[in-house]
């Protein structure tokens, strides 16, 4: 009898110790802990938005469709970053047994395998949705938001494999791609726009909102922050008819 009941508790074994911890900073407290400080911001209502932290190998990821403010650690996903051969076929190591994986999950493996990130945060801010409604009107019509000359571009590292952060002078530059009906459509216009513009942390999403990483959860969370408020300032000063970028020596 002793194999065949341990088989039976092994069908059964959702792995769920993977979310089980004492310990505030474990990415499945930390990820609920996030998402409702980012709902109060506006980033992650109406279950849309998301983020993922990687801890080595491991990936924990918020499911789709949830009220991200109400989320718990037993909603997390988790997964093996090494496992994951075909995006077709995801591969969960732990997976909550009435959720949805998110569509946002391609979009964070990319941070995650083309930059190391060890977090990634998915805004649908709606600082974020105008400045892309701004750069598609005329006589803008680019697909890159540039600013400089704005102290919270000091909040920026200088890009991957850098050291240390821009400067007040530095151009900040954050690539735009198109929207897509599908969020997982949108993975190979990311991997696009983070090859062209290898040293940027973000990518804007027309009509949508941002994916913000950094190296670790502080880095991709203060970096997601000063972003806002710089789409925010950018928003208030083209009302005012003050430039972005400035030849301010
Ligand atoms: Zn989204």
């Amino acid at each position: 009898m002793a194999p065949v009941e341990s088989s039976q508790e092994s069908a059964h074994d959702n792995n769920d110790h993977l979310v089980k911890s004492d310990d505030s900073q474990h990415p499945a407290n930390l990820i609920p802990e996030l998402c409702r400080k980012f709902w109060t911001l506006g980033w992650v209502t109406g279950t849309g938005g998301g983020t993922s932290i990687r801890d080595n190998d491991l990936v924990y990821l918020a499911p789709s469709g949830v009220q991200k403010e109400l989320m718990k650690p037993e909603d997390i996903y988790v997964l093996e970053l090494s496992k994951q051969t075909d995006p077709k076929k995801r591969v969960y190591l732990r997976s909550p047994p009435t959720l949805k994986p998110s569509q946002c999950t391609p979009l964070f493996i990319a941070a995650f395998t083309k930059r190391n990130a060890g977090c990634c945060i998915h805004t649908h801010s709606q600082w974020a949705v105008l400045v892309t409604l701004l750069l598609e009107s005329r006589p803008l019509n680019t697909n890159v938001f540039e600013i400089n000359n704005i102290e919270q571009i000091k909040g920026f590292g200088k890009g991957y494999q850098k050291l240390g952060n821009l400067g007040y002078h530095d151009t900040l530059r954050i690539p735009v791609i198109e929207n897509t009906p599908h969020e997982e459509d949108l993975t190979e216009s990311l991997e696009e726009a983070m090859d062209k513009y290898p040293d940027t942390y973000a990518v804007l999403v027309r009509r949508h909102g941002v994916y913000v990483w950094g190296e670790t959860v502080h880095k991709a969370k203060t970096q997601c922050e000063s972003l806002d408020y710089l789409f925010q300032l950018a928003i208030e000063m083209k009302k005012l008819g003050i430039p972005w970028l400035s030849d301010i020596p």
